[in-house]
């Protein structure tokens, strides 16, 4: 089963060191939800574990599977099985949707491993059905005039196609209506296995009401402050994260 270890990591953005030093450690079956306030470093973690070349790592350590993934290219990583749903996922125009996603599929599975069209149809065309997508919709264009929702079940959508080994969804409950909230809930739901870990980022509680994390663990000022099980989200929901900062001594 795969085993993601985050070791005192700090990344910086244009010399300004937003993460300071987090530890994290997730295993397949295991699903982790990390909250916090606005601007402390989720999307930051998130994006310093895709490689995106803003991000500098300064100091510390990411092992998946015993392979170190900070000397990973992008492509490795992907390659490795780490996924990450994007908060803003961008445009890309004159590509299909069909067309993405049977490159990333390929590009995960390498060279002479390519899948066959047909396999690939019948895989998509299934798990479409399962996120109650319509048929349609493998041939647009990838995000053009995608609403919110679409995004966000596009985003599922490629997750199950290409089955990561971690899987780091971030906010993927943002700009959701209560019912595409619970269609990508349940996708993340059957999708759990000890084959994937996930790590589930969030500002608010509420998509923890339908995907139930083991683990949730409290990130502010570039660290993991506090780590528990789902009643810390219920706390954090119930009281906002004052209390966190008090315990702490953290001032605004
Ligand atoms: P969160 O996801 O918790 O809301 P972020 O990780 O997006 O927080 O941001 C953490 C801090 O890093 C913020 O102060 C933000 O302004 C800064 N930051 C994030 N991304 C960039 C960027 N691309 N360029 C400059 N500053 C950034
Ligand atoms: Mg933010
Ligand atoms: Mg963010």
């Amino acid at each position: 089963t795969p085993k993601l270890t985050i070791k005192d990591l700090h990344v910086a953005i244009e010399e300004k060191e937003i993460l300071k030093g987090v530890d994290l450690e997730i295993n397949g079956g295991e699903i982790h939800a990390i909250m916090g306030p606005n601007g402390t470093g989720k999307s930051t973690l998130a994006s310093a574990l895709m490689g995106h070349p803003k991000y500098e790592v300064t100091k510390g350590s990411v092992i998946l599977d015993g392979e170190d993934v900070l000397e990973m290219e992008v492509d490795e990583r992907a390659r490795a099985g780490l996924f990450l749903a994007m908060q803003y996922p961008s445009e890309i125009p004159g590509v299909t949707n069909s067309d993405f996603l049977r490159s990333a599929v390929n590009a995960k599975r390498g060279e002479g491993n390519e899948i066959s069209i047909m396999k690939f149809i019948k895989q998509l065309d299934k798990k479409m059905a399962k996120l109650g997508m319509d048929e349609s919709f493998a041939e647009r264009y990838l995000n053009e005039g995608f609403s919110g929702g679409e995004k966000k079940r596009n985003e599922i959508l490629q997750m199950m196609m290409l089955e990561p080994r971690i899987a780091i969804l971030d906010e993927i409950d943002s700009g959701l209506d209560i019912d595409a909230l619970k269609v990508v809930a349940e996708s993340v739901n059957s999708m759990k296995s000890p084959e994937m870990g996930v790590l589930i980022i969030t500002h608010y509680q509420r998509l923890l009401n339908y995907i139930q994390p083991d683990f949730v663990h409290v990130i502010m000022n570039g660290r993991i402050v506090k780590s528990g099980g789902p009643e810390l989200a219920e706390k954090l929901e119930a009281e906002g994260y004052d209390w966190v900062k008090e315990e702490l001594g953290i001032e605004d």
